[in-house]
């Protein structure tokens, strides 16, 4: 690790990747003058501490390709596969900041909702497309992404039929049901020679960059105890959440994976065993095909444990961690906006930013400069194994092994 960096990266099962360290002296440069702006201190002398609440996002600049991308104005072209909640609600409004890609194409089943997107988007019949039509969209130069906002069942079939149409694919977590699913998705975009990315937005999100770097770098010492809790009152809005319909929903897979994912990179490591055990089911008539709620650890190899809980019958948001000099952590952790974070030395004083823009700007930059995402498939299918240790831990009562899950992590200071 490069402990004069802030960069993010992602290293694979002990390779470490060769590629250049990214960030600019003038980028570093500029992060301590933001920093010592926030806390009134020169740059050279700032302390350790303070410097931990400035938001680093910014560190991370695009590639020599995106700028010439951002001087001629031409932008990769995005299709939203699924036009539900979450493309209607944050997707399309986020595409329309991007600055390295935009809204191009959308697939869906419902007449009434092309109608209603291509006038609201400006997109033209010829980058419409249905279920029955979609792979045609291998004919369409206007689209480079497709990111996949399908129910869970449907991940794995459409982003592999993407790739073998020739695009870059974000997926939606969680990645698919299974992990044999995701070898699959990961296998077809190779063999098309195409990026696979996982729509893990809060990877792009500075409170939790700075999750990441307090734990990592162990600013407040060695980090023994993780909380990580997220949980929601789920409707019927979206049936196939509860296991009607086409399925595969649950809180674990759903918002769990949140917990999951903010223990391990502010860890920044991988648990080598799980336990877990399901909620007692107390609405058994809405709880009848998916579980109700599940408490999970993860024990890590040094001794940390993490506790998680989720549930789709009550609310909690948060992350935090207790380290041998002090705790931070974030409340709520896992919104769209309106994070707030503290440690025990006061609150964070970070931006709230339009996550998912940054995420889909961010894998536009990598496609651009022909860089690896910090969230690769391969990251999308480690949580899949391990969502599928808790549930064996869970159904058996058992201590399960995780050692052998994908060993991919977003880490802090190395590429
Ligand atoms: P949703 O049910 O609102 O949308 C799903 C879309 O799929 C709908 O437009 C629906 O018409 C379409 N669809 C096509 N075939 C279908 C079928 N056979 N059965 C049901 N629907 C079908 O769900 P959503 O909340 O938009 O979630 C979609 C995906 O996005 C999920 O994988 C979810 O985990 C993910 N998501 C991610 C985030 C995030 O923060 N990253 C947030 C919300 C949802």
């Amino acid at each position: 690790m490069n402990p004069e960096t802030d960069q993010l990266c992602v290293m694979k099962k002990n390779t470490e990747s060769k590629l250049p360290l990214i960030e600019s002296s003038a980028s570093r440069r500029d992060f301590l003058r933001r920093a010592s702006l926030v806390f009134g201190a020169s740059a050279v002398g700032l302390p350790a501490m303070a410097r931990s609440f400035a938001s680093f996002s910014e560190t991370q600049p695009f590639g020599a390709a995106s700028l010439e991308a951002l001087q001629s104005g031409r932008k990769l072209g995005v299709a939203l596969v699924g036009l539900g909640k979450y493309s209607e609600g944050q997707l399309g409004p986020a595409l329309e900041k991007t600055q390295l890609c935009r809204l191009a194409g959308i697939v869906t089943g419902t007449p009434e909702k092309a109608e209603k997107w291509k006038k609201k988007y400006n997109i033209p019949d010829k980058n419409v497309y249905d279920y029955t039509t979609f792979d045609r969209i291998a004919d369409n130069p206007d689209i480079d992404i497709v990111y996949i906002v399908l129910p869970n069942t449907m991940h794995a079939e459409y982003s592999i039929r993407a790739a073998k149409a020739g695009k870059h694919v974000i997926c939606e977590k969680p990645m698919a049901m299974t992990s044999p699913e995701c070898q699959q998705m990961i296998d077809a975009s190779k063999k098309a020679n195409k990026k696979l990315s996982i729509g893990y937005r809060l990877h792009f999100e500075p409170h939790h960059h700075e999750m990441m770097r307090l734990g990592q770098r162990e600013v407040y010492g060695k980090v023994n105890r993780i909380t990580a809790e997220n949980a929601q009152k789920q409707e019927n809005d979206t049936p196939w959440r509860l296991g009607h319909g086409i399925g595969g929903g649950g809180p674990l897979r759903d918002v769990g994976i949140y917990c999951l994912q903010g223990a391990i990179y502010t860890k920044g490591k991988i648990p080598v065993s799980v336990t877990a055990n399901f909620h007692k089911v107390t609405d058994p008539e809405k709880f009848k095909r998916v579980e109700e709620g599940m408490d999970f650890q993860l024990q890590f190899d040094d001794g940390t444990v993490a506790d998680c809980r989720t549930s789709y019958n009550d609310k909690y948001n948060k992350l935090r961690a207790e380290a041998a000099k002090g705790w931070f952590g974030l409340e709520p952790a896992y919104e769209y906006s309106g994070l707030k974070g503290e440690t025990s030395q006061g609150k964070m004083d970070i931006e709230n930013v339009p996550q998912q823009t940054r995420q889909m700007d961010a894998f536009a930059d990598c496609i651009l400069n022909n860089k690896e995402t910090t969230v690769p498939g391969e990251m999308g299918m480690r949580d899949v194994q391990l969502i599928e240790a808790i549930f064996r831990a869970a159904k058996t009562g058992n201590k399960v092994s995780t050692k052998d899950v994908e060993q991919v992590l977003d880490l802090v200071g190395r590429r």
